[in-house]
């Protein structure tokens, strides 16, 4: 079996200015410095807003920080008269490792679908970036549909679209799990990571399903952070709220 390095990863969403963002990061860090935090073993990643990127890269290179950062959003577009876009080149540039795709607030707020995600994943791809490509049922998909089906079938119209070696990150997040307090059990969790990974099988090959980190996301917390983490298919967290928090979010990077 491959080892796959478990990624805790926090998704700012609209908050935290890039004073704010320096704030955070320093004393994130020095939790985890304190806690003797070894990111071989727990890979951390923040995902601030676009204006303080550069903020958080300078921090991260100044103290030589093993933190890892990324945007919540690019544009399929790599340059040109596309106003207020980010392309996945100025990411790249400020040393983002990851950019999240899909956020289910982009795919409700912004009418993004399958195909933007795809062709969004394509642009990350093609900058070196490693896209989270996120996927998720409302409270209704799942009543309709069951568990698995149409985050299975988001998925699969990304995965069309790439190569078997394609460097990918996937985000299992339940619209109806987020920001509500209210988690899916581990067992839920595990359920439809497993589905996802057998699409990741069907679509990209073995190699590709074993290598690839499934997250899930959704009212994650120091609380119930170790029980998703107990289950095969489930290699790390998407945090939204509880990222927000310095000791809460280091205790779940701390999870082990
Ligand atoms: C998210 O928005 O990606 C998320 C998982 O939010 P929360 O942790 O607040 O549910």
């Amino acid at each position: 079996a491959v080892a796959r390095t478990p990624l805790i990863a926090g998704n700012w969403k609209m908050n935290l200015d890039h004073l704010q963002s320096i704030a955070f990061v320093q004393k994130l860090a020095w939790s985890l410095r304190d806690a003797k935090h070894d990111y071989g073993q727990v890979e951390v990643a923040v995902f601030p807003p676009f204006t303080d990127l550069r903020s958080v890269q300078t921090l991260v290179t100044a103290d030589k920080l093993e933190l890892r950062y990324g945007g919540q959003d690019l544009s399929v577009h790599d340059s040109g008269a596309y106003t207020g876009e980010t392309s996945g080149a100025f990411l790249a540039a400020l040393d983002c490792r990851y950019v999240i795709i899909g956020h289910s607030e982009r795919r409700q707020y912004h009418a993004e679908t399958d195909q933007v995600v795809a062709d969004k994943t394509v642009a990350a791809l093609r900058h070196g970036l490693v896209p989270v490509i996120c996927v998720g049922e409302t409270a209704d998909d799942l009543e309709q549909h069951g568990p698995s089906a149409v985050p299975v079938a988001q998925l699969r119209v990304v995965l069309e679209a790439l190569a078997s070696d394609a460097d990918i990150v996937v985000a299992y997040e339940p619209v109806w799990a987020i920001g509500s307090g209210q988690a899916a059990t581990p067992e839920q969790a595990q359920q439809v990571c497993s589905a996802l990974r057998q699409s990741l099988d069907e679509a990209l090959g073995d190699e590709a399903a074993q290598r690839t980190r499934i997250l899930y996301g959704g009212s994650v917390k120091a609380a119930n952070i170790a029980g998703f983490m107990a289950h095969k298919d489930v290699d790390g967290a998407l945090v939204g709220g509880a990222s927000l928090d310095v000791d809460e979010f280091s205790s779940i990077a701390r999870f082990p």
